[in-house]
């Protein structure tokens, strides 16, 4: 599969879905308006001074989409291709994901043009601490609640509690969230979004009626949600035949030993380059094979109009946020292939993300058992309302669960904005 891939704009994917719900949902011109567009825009610049004395100038953004169910919460992803209308996506997604789920948050997400794996830890612990700064009356755990997304993790998430807390002159633990546990994070944050994935993924595997004993699974990305989720995948009798990072991918039709290739992973500096235990593909070619599910969990737009009728796979699980265009949309559904949208799919981590923001507030600290038994509980619960809403209005999973956020939202937007009658919403 040699096609070109044409970017499509995240932001417009997004609004092409909201839409289309929108319009089933016969939502006001005015309150469509309104939740298309971001509550907040802050672009800001700063500095940091290099481990080599030369300074360099960064720029990043945090974009609140919406805040009529919560603070808003998001990620904060630190790469090269960070731009403001991925980050508009990023944070509508966000608000929509945790209407679907029933968390009491609303949306944003945050990013840093940069390239992480190009800087040291000390570089890094500036570079985040500098952009907390600049958005230290931003944040707050009543306010907007960030976490890790894409290049970021527990280390960032701790400087920026510190560097927040320092600007308040007060420890503020839940003002972010996915820090180490001797910072105030939660048992299970790490793995929350892999785990939620696996959870859907066999949720879907059931609604399907297949059985998930050697079920064949091709995972794009091996980061935080891609690693998780293979390996939780793993340990429930799948077949994981193909995996690939930003270095390359692997295949074997026996199945990856998954374990063995984290362990490889770790020592090998965070990346699976130069694996010799499973066949060097293509990278493209992760999206094409004839799997029974393939799991995108690295980026957005990597299946399109040109390459989605090229999809062998019988269920796309979307790991990662924004991985399937709009333009595909119609396509996979011809053929089809049932796709579970991002906002259900990667839910676990914003579901654990509200758990760990939770502790903080009460200062308790949850068993692992209690973390899992209510994120699969909070999990199942909505896999089954969006796929009654799809089964119910005849829609894919996708508008099902766009009908559900924006039915949710708009009702508490017009509580928060004037007195309106809500009822015309309830229309599920
Ligand atoms: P990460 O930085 O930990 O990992 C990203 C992975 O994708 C890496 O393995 C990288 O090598 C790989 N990758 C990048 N470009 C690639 C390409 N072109 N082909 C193949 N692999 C590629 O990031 P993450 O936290 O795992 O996030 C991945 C996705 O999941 C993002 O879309 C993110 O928004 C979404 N997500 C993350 C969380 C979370 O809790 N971390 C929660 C919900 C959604």
């Amino acid at each position: 599969m040699s096609v070109e891939i044409i970017k499509q704009d995240p932001f417009q994917s997004m609004i092409d879905r909201f839409n289309i719900a929108a319009d089933l949902l016969d939502l006001e011109e005015s309150i469509r308006e309104k939740l298309q567009r971001p509550e907040k825009q802050i672009v800001v610049n700063f500095s940091i001074v290099l481990d080599n004395g030369k300074r360099q100038n960064f720029e990043g953004y945090r974009i609140i989409h919406n805040t009529a169910l919560g603070p808003s919460k998001g990620g904060i992803r630190y790469d090269t291709g960070v731009h403001l209308n991925e980050v508009k996506a990023l944070a509508a997604w966000m608000t929509w994901k945790s209407a679907v789920t029933g968390i009491p948050f609303g949306g944003a997400k945050g990013g840093i043009i940069c390239d992480p794996s190009l800087h040291s830890k000390t570089e890094l612990e500036k570079i985040t601490r500098a952009y907390t700064k600049a958005l230290a009356d931003i944040f707050g755990p009543e306010k907007d609640v960030p976490a890790p997304d894409m290049g970021t993790g527990p280390d960032e998430m701790g400087w920026l509690m510190d560097e927040f807390s320092l600007a308040h002159g007060k420890t503020v633990h839940a003002v972010v969230t996915g820090k180490h546990l001797h910072s105030g994070g939660s048992l299970g944050r790490v793995e929350a979004t892999g785990k939620g994935v696996s959870i859907i993924t066999l949720l879907a595997l059931k609604h399907l009626k297949i059985r998930p004993y050697k079920t064949t699974v091709a995972i794009q990305g091996f980061g935080n949600v891609g690693l998780h989720t293979a390996l939780f995948l793993y340990q429930k009798g799948l077949t994981i035949v193909a995996v690939s990072d930003i270095s390359g991918a692997f295949y074997d039709a026996e199945g990856i030993n998954i374990p063995e290739l984290i362990l490889y992973y770790n020592l090998n500096n965070k990346s699976i380059k130069g694996y010799t235990k499973a066949t060097v593909i293509e990278p493209e070619k992760i999206l094409s094979l004839a799997v029974d599910v393939l799991i995108p969990a690295a980026k957005e737009d990597v299946i399109t109009k040109e390459n989605a009728a090229a999809i062998q796979a019988k269920i796309i699980i979307e790991a990662a946020n924004g991985p399937v265009s709009s333009g595909a949309d119609a396509i996979l559904h011809q053929n089809n292939v049932l796709v579970v949208p991002d906002i259900l799919a990667n839910a676990g981590g914003v579901t654990v993300s509200y758990f760990e923001w939770l502790q903080n507030s009460l200062s308790e600290s949850w068993r692992m058992h209690q973390i899992n038994t209510r994120l699969e509980h909070i999990l199942t619960k909505s896999f089954e309302s969006v796929f009654a809403v799809a089964a119910k209005r005849q829609v894919t999973p996708r508008i099902a669960a766009y009908i559900i956020a924006l039915q949710k939202v708009a009702i508490n937007q017009e509580v928060n904005d004037v007195t309106i009658d809500s009822s015309k919403y309830k229309l599920n």
